[in-house]
This record gives C-alpha cells, sequence and structure tokens, in this order.
C-alpha cells in the first residue's frame, strides 16, 4: 500500500484528476491509487483514479483503452488482478472477474433452489393454520 503522503503527492502530479476519465477530485470524491505504468515496459507506479474508475479496476472490467490511458497491457492487467485477489486469499488462478461471475451464479443457483424448496412448504404451513 502506497504511504498517504506519498499519494499526495502523485495526485498533485496529475492535478487531482481521475488518470481516467480527467474529472477533478473536487467533483468525483476522493481519488484512490491503483497500479499503472508510467511507461511500457517500466516498473509499476501508482496512478490516482477516482471511485468509480477504482471499482471498475478493482472487478477487472478495464477495457483496452484504459489499460493505455495507466500504461498497461492486458498481460500486466491480469497479473496486478491475480496480485489483488491473492492478497484478499490465496489466489486459485482465477481473476477477479471470473470469481465475480462464479459468485453471481452460485447466489442465482442458491435464490432458485431456496425458492423451489421454500414455497410448497410455506403453501402447506399456510393452509395447516386455516
Ligand atoms: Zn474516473
Amino acid at each position: 500500500m502506497t504511504d498517504s503522503a506519498e499519494f499526495d503527492l502523485i495526485r498533485r502530479r496529475h492535478h487531482y484528476r481521475c488518470s481516467i476519465c480527467r474529472q477533478p477530485e473536487k467533483v468525483t470524491g476522493a481519488l484512490l491509487p491503483v497500479k499503472g505504468k508510467a511507461a511500457k515496459g517500466d516498473v509499476f507506479s501508482t496512478f490516482p483514479v477516482c471511485p468509480d474508475h477504482h471499482a471498475k479496476y478493482m472487478q477487472g472490467f478495464f477495457t483496452g483503452i484504459e489499460m493505455k490511458k495507466i500504461g498497461i497491457s492486458p498481460e500486466d492487467y491480469q497479473k496486478i488482478l491475480s496480485e489483488i485477489a491473492g492478497e484478499r486469499e490465496t489466489g486459485d488462478g482465477l481473476s477477479a472477474a471470473e470469481k465475480g461471475s462464479l459468485a453471481k451464479e452460485e447466489t442465482i443457483k442458491k435464490i432458485q433452489k431456496a425458492q423451489k424448496m421454500k414455497m410448497p412448504k410455506v403453501h402447506s404451513d399456510y393452509k395447516k393454520e386455516i
């Protein structure tokens, strides 16, 4: 994690604007750090982005154009995302985006299952009460 004094400097260098949409911090709310590259083949450095673009980045939804704006290739982005996922839990090779869609499928399945199991039961209980 970048310490806040360093990130203050980075924000100032970017004129307190999101690296992706160029909206000023005053409009978007506090800028947040993401990993990018200042130049192609360079080491990773920190870029400030607005909360919306931070969420999009973390969920693995950055487009090619957005990746270019912070100097990373799709391969770099994959690597960064798996590092982020690895920090949260021990990596299983899935990207954050894949995990997100898996979680969504799981939730839908659970809801469908619960509805199937619950509906007749609720119905019969209701009858008994009458
Ligand atoms: Zn933005």
